[in-house]
């Protein structure tokens, strides 16, 4: 630490100054050693000043292992690091010469997990030389948890939990939009469930409801990769896109669904094709080209899956020009 600097009357002005200030805030000095930590920075992470005056451990504070903060990021003059290091970042110009981001912080001492956001500003001597970076804190986690359970309310289907109809089409422009910049191909997985009118008149429309509960809950378990997204697709229409995948990997996927319906073993006294519920699927897979958009991939999805009700239910059809794949055991 710059102990010159620790001596001098304006530095002991301006520590009594920070700690008068309720938002929680550091700074480090041009080699990012810490200078001053308020006491609302203390509460804020539970490290008192003592602990981290004079060195570069402000990290701890924040983070389980070694990383820079921004206040780092800016007195290094490196702004490229800020995508890799944080959630979501404003770009530099945005804040004049200083920086902001917003990160989700393990807080090791306190124990909690925090959505913070972060500023951090330079501080110039005279001669324009970089002297200090301040960084301020704001505790955001409570707004934080209130927007995500805003976003899932409108992203997650009601009944089933599962990702609702909205989800499904932008997640279905984003990936097919994606697979024409990377040449990959899609693949949609279309399933309804057999006979389920009939269900809903001999059960009733509550354990109806039920009933689309846990296969929505099979159909989401059939599906293993992170980038696949299972979705309620409306009704008793159930919908699973797999980006990055080729017809042979989706017609795995189907399958998997077709075994966790059968595992599920809900009774189902009037369908005509077994005594339980089962479903019919419908498989597509494309490259998409320039010109087509993704409504040709639903529409290869509904056609099979229509073939699939034709051919007599309780199986999987492969669109693509595929043969008609093999009966799903009753
Ligand atoms: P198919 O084998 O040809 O698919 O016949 P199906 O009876 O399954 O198809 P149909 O389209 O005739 O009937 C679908 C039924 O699904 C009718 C509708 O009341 C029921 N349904 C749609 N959404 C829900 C829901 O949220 N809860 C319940 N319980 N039933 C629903
Ligand atoms: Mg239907
Ligand atoms: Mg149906």
């Amino acid at each position: 630490m710059n102990t010159d600097r620790h001596d001098d009357g304006t530095h002991a002005f301006a520590v009594r100054l920070m700690q008068h200030l309720v938002v929680p805030t550091f700074v480090l000095d041009a080699e990012r050693r810490v200078i001053i930590w308020n006491h609302a920075c203390e509460r804020l992470t539970g490290v008192k000043a003592e602990e981290v005056l004079g060195t570069r451990n402000h990290w701890c504070a924040f983070y389980d292992n070694p990383r820079y903060c921004l206040a780092d990021v800016l007195a290094l003059g490196q702004p490229d690091e800020l995508a890799t290091l944080y959630a979501a970042h404003t770009e530099p110009s945005e804040c004049g010469r200083g920086l902001r981001a917003e990160n989700w912080c393990v807080m090791p001492r306190i124990g909690e997990r925090l959505y913070l956001t972060i500023d951090t500003g330079p501080i110039f001597d005279d001669q324009g030389k970089l002297i200090a970076v301040v960084e301020t804190l704001r505790d955001m986690t409570e707004q934080k948890q209130a927007q995500i359970a805003l976003q899932n309310l409108a992203a997650r289907d009601a009944l089933t939990g599962i990702a609702n109809r909205r989800s499904f089409d932008s997640a279905l422009h984003l990936e097919w939009a994606r697979a024409q910049r990377e040449s990959q191909p899609v693949s949609l997985i279309l399933a309804d469930v057999d006979y389920f009118k009939r269900y809903n008149d001999n059960y009733g429309h509550p354990q109806g409801d039920d009933c689309l509960r846990q296969v929505a809950g099979a159909i989401a378990a059939a599906v293993y990769r992170p980038a696949d997204l299972a979705a309620r697709y409306g009704g008793e229409e159930f919908a699973i896109i797999m980006p990055n995948t080729n017809a042979a990997g989706a017609l795995a996927v189907a399958e998997r669904v077709g075994e966790r319906i059968r595992t599920l073993c809900l009774p189902h006294a009037h369908s005509e094709v077994a005594d339980h519920v089962t479903v019919s699927v419908g498989v597509a897979t494309q490259l998409p080209v320039k010109g087509k958009d993704a409504s040709s991939l639903i529409g290869d999805a509904d056609t099979a899956l229509y073939a699939a009700k034709r051919g007599g239910r309780n199986r999987f059809v492969a669109a693509c020009g595929e043969a008609d794949a093999p009966a799903l055991p009753a």
